[in-house]
């Protein structure tokens, strides 16, 4: 896998080197190294979870100074387990940074072309990332399992196409999610996926009637179908509810728990330094969980 773990200071993440060569500034963050208090610690960057909404918004200064980029230029969406993707513009800067109230309502996936932060918020679901070199445009969306059964990746994907884009030069990241070592789902969500793709390898019967669902695969495997090419997927197939040190996750946790926060943006002249400065981090270790 291409992705990498980098610590600066306190702030400890995950990137992809090949595109931060690119000029995309790309990340996943952790829970550690942060202000918030059992059982949001410590890193925790959603504002809808029940924690101190002074801690979060200490977290986030942290988080968006890393990439160094001005709180007005991030914009967040609302995230409601849908498919509704959307270009946004400087216009939206500062949409959802600071209080959920002005997020952009009812959307999973947000595009753009300007030196705007992109930011959405994971606990187990999966964080897709996008960058179309053509358009110089880059997008990030949020993919549980009912955004996965429904698609988002290819609605992501069209949005590009529909501007230009073509997809056989795009590079696609699949950041790190609850993996099919742990996610065990029941017959009604397995047959959401039965009706809506030809095939579901991915769907994995087991003994007791459920199944594993492999979120990676599934993604990858919309990807491929519309014609991304396959090593330009990075697939990071770190699961987050297998590492309770580095990580939320609402599978295990449950409701209350923190977010870590997906990032793409892409470097300006004016953002050159940002996301770059960090060290890699070799010492850390994780379960990288496949299926096999
Ligand atoms: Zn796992």
């Amino acid at each position: 896998m291409n992705w990498k773990w980098l610590r600066e200071g306190n702030l400890t993440y995950l990137t992809l080197p090949k595109w931060q060569a690119e000029g995309i500034n790309l990340g996943f963050s952790t829970r550690v190294g942060g202000a918030g208090q059992v059982p949001y610690d410590t890193f925790n960057l959603g504002l809808h979870v029940g924690d101190d909404p002074v801690a979060v918004l200490e977290n986030r200064g942290h988080w968006i100074g890393h990439w160094k980029v001005p709180w007005s230029s991030v914009v967040v969406g609302e995230q409601v387990h849908g498919t509704n993707v959307l270009w946004v513009h400087e216009e939206d800067g500062g949409r959802g940074v600071r209080e959920l109230e002005t997020a952009i309502p009812g959307v999973d996936g947000l595009l753009t072309q300007q030196t705007l932060g992109l930011m959405a918020f994971f606990a187990d679901c999966v964080p897709l990332y996008f960058y179309y070199p053509d358009l110089k445009a880059v997008g990030i969306a949020h993919a549980g399992w009912k955004g996965t059964a429904q698609k988002i990746g290819q609605k992501v994907i069209e949005r590009f196409e529909e501007a230009g884009g073509r997809t056989e030069n795009a590079w696609l990241a699949i950041g790190p999610s609850i993996g099919p070592c742990c996610y065990s789902v029941d017959e009604r969500v397995a047959e959401q996926f039965r009706s809506n793709y030809h095939k579901t390898p991915f769907l994995h019967p087991q003994e007791d009637g459920h199944y594993l669902l492999d979120l990676w695969e599934a993604n990858r495997g919309l990807f491929l179908e519309k014609g991304v090419r396959p090593e330009n997927i990075d697939v990071a197939a770190i699961c987050t509810a297998d590492n309770t040190e580095w990580f939320f996750s609402h599978r295990r946790d449950g409701a209350r728990t923190g977010r870590m926060a997906g990032w793409i943006s892409i470097r300006g002249a004016m953002l050159e330094a940002g996301g770059t400065s960090g060290t890699e981090y070799s010492n850390i270790e994780h379960r990288v969980s496949s299926f096999d």
